[in-house]
């Protein structure tokens, strides 16, 4: 190899030798030395055995640092590091668990080139957000990452693998897996398509990940999809602070970074609020059928662009001013404006059956899921206008309804009860629920007669369950937000509170409970935060 560049080569020539260069000049300042074991079978010299000696070869000219030893696989080394399949290359084993099943050919020289630069530094290179991340993991995690010589987007995950074992050889060791080479293996984990990454056995990515997204999903073990950056920033100044993550809250969250508001978006538990629990949506316009998590991410996904959310973080407390000031578990929010898309939720029966089978038959919503029980039989529990309106909302849609009522009289308005007669709606009268059976579905509940005491089986497809919500009021309340007859927040159909400056959207208000209405509302909020911090309503009152 050649120290200095021949001016008369052509341009392309030119270039490569410069680089060449470059890659010298970067190994020569690597701290540490890189230590290459091979371990192939006595006697079987297959292409990748070859291809390995040829790729290491290459790399060696580059620097005196990279050795490498060869071994038979009955070799005690290969007894001690676990060796079976031949060709096996050990990276610095010294101080990492990272072994290549194959050769670094084609695409993967790419991602060899970065594992001995990254092992030759001793550092993993990881972004800041990444490390925070991969700071939580306290146990083992064996990562196999499944590529190919040929697939232009291993690489990229290939690396963000060896960045982990880099990061932390104390707990992470790293398989590369090279399919042709290891046709059984890849068979075994159904790994046709490559890159796919596993760690202990799991699937965590499919395809190439962003690097925080794969660190993610090695901590969690389980495949994530979206990455929220942590912020360290103990007071954070802005325009609005959106309270709740749901779809009312993400939306306001767009609509107001749109319009040139500074907003936050803060959730204390998983994005999405109760889109994320809901297994299947028909009826969020776009999506014939789309699975609650995977509308979830792509709501997230959208918001991201513009909004900056806190999740994980439980706003504590709010205190009107100017600014406004928002306290969470984390830091301090000082706000022009504050948006309450804090939610609600269902109440339950809280009977043996119902948390097990909620999806399997049991129901809070029959707008949601109703047409998946046309031309079969379920009840609906409960006494109030909602228990009555969508009983005749199922009746409506083909259902066979009956209403199941623990007292002898309903507490709906009379216009509505008046329907459940004239459609031969049938009710069970003082009747409670005490149990809901099924193995995979809702088969049969067990009722209790109020009035006799008696039990008896009642045979239906489906429960669902309309005896109110519970909005998540109580911040609300401890600011002096005006609390509507039902426990919602009110406001001046603006979504103006009774405090200046402080607003509300979504599930929270009450209304119709769907995610296309509370992404509506969240919309409205947000456009009429803006009109009125560029003319502030409550000043010109006086
Ligand atoms: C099982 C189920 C199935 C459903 N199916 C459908 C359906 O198929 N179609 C449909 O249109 N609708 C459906 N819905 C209703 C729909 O999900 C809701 O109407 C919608 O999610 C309401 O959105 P939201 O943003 O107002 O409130 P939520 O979704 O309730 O979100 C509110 C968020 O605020 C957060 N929050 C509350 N207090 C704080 C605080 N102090 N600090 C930080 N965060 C806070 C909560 O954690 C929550 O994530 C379903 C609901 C359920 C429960």
């Amino acid at each position: 190899m050649q120290d200095t560049i021949d001016t008369d080569a052509p341009q392309s020539e030119m270039a490569s030798q410069a680089y060449l260069k470059q890659l010298k000049a970067t190994f020569e300042q690597l701290p540490n030395d890189i230590a290459l074991y091979l371990f192939t079978a006595k006697g079987h010299e297959d292409a990748f055995t070859h291809g390995n000696r040829q790729v290491v070869r290459a790399f060696r000219e580059l620097s005196a640092r990279i050795t490498l030893r060869e071994f038979d696989l009955d070799h005690e080394l290969a007894k001690k590091y676990n060796i079976t399949s031949s060709p096996t290359l050990l990276i610095a084993p010294e101080r990492y668990s990272i072994r290549w099943l194959g050769a670094p050919l084609g695409e993967e020289a790419r991602t060899f080139l970065e594992i001995l630069i990254l092992v030759g530094l001793g550092q993993s290179h990881l972004s800041d957000q990444s490390l925070n991340v991969i700071k939580k993991i306290d146990s083992p995690r064996n990562i196999k990452v499944f590529v190919s010589p040929t697939c232009p987007y291993c690489p990229q995950q290939a690396v963000n693998a060896v960045k982990a074992a880099v990061e932390m050889p104390e707990y992470i060791s790293l398989e590369i897996v090279d399919i042709q080479s290891q046709p059984e293996l890849a068979l075994q984990y159904a790994a046709q398509s490559v890159p796919q990454a596993f760690a202990n056995d799991v699937l965590i990515g499919q395809g190439a990940q962003p690097e925080e997204v794969f660190i993610l999903s090695l901590q969690k073990l389980e495949p994530q999809t979206i990455f929220i950056p942590d912020s360290d920033a103990e007071l954070v100044e802005t325009d609005l602070v959106v309270i709740g993550g749901g779809p009312a809250g993400l939306t306001a969250g767009i609509y107001a970074v749109r319009s040139g508001l500074r907003t936050a978006v803060v959730e204390r538990e998983a994005l999405g609020g109760q889109v994320a629990t809901t297994p299947i949506v028909e009826n969020y316009p776009g999506f014939t059928s789309v699975g609650g998590k995977t509308l979830v991410d792509i709501m997230v996904s959208h918001a991201l662009q513009y909004v900056q959310i806190f999740q994980g973080e439980a706003v504590v407390d709010v205190q009107a001013g100017n600014p406004i000031s928002v306290l969470t578990n984390r830091r301090k929010f000082l706000t022009k404006a504050v948006l309450f898309a804090t939610g609600a939720t269902h109440r339950h029966l809280g009977v043996p059956g119902e948390s097990r089978l909620s999806g399997r038959g049991v129901s809070y919503c029959s707008t949601c899921d109703g047409p998946l029980f046309r031309g079969k039989k379920v009840v609906m529990v409960g006494g109030g206008n909602s228990a009555v309106t969508e009983a005749l909302h199922l009746f409506h849609m083909g259902v066979d309804v009956t209403l199941i009522h623990r007292r002898d009289k309903l507490r709906a308005q009379e216009f509505l009860a008046k329907q459940l007669v004239d459609n031969n709606i049938p009710v069970l009268w003082n009747t409670e629920i005490k149990e809901i059976r099924g193995e995979k579905r809702v088969e049969e509940i067990l009722l209790k007669n109020q009035k006799t005491g008696e039990t008896s089986p009642f045979k239906t497809d489906g429960v669902f369950i309309a005896i109110g919500y519970t909005p998540a009021v109580e911040l609300a309340k401890k600011l002096g937000l005006e609390i509507n007859a039902d426990g919602y927040i009110k406001h001046d159909g603006r979504h103006r509170t009774n405090v200046p400056g402080i607003y509300s959207g979504g599930d929270v208000e009450g209304g119709y409970k769907q995610i296309v209405t509370a992404s509506g509302q969240g919309a409205e909020a947000a456009m009429t935060i803006f009109e009125d911090l560029i003319n502030p309503y409550w000043l010109n009152e006086n």
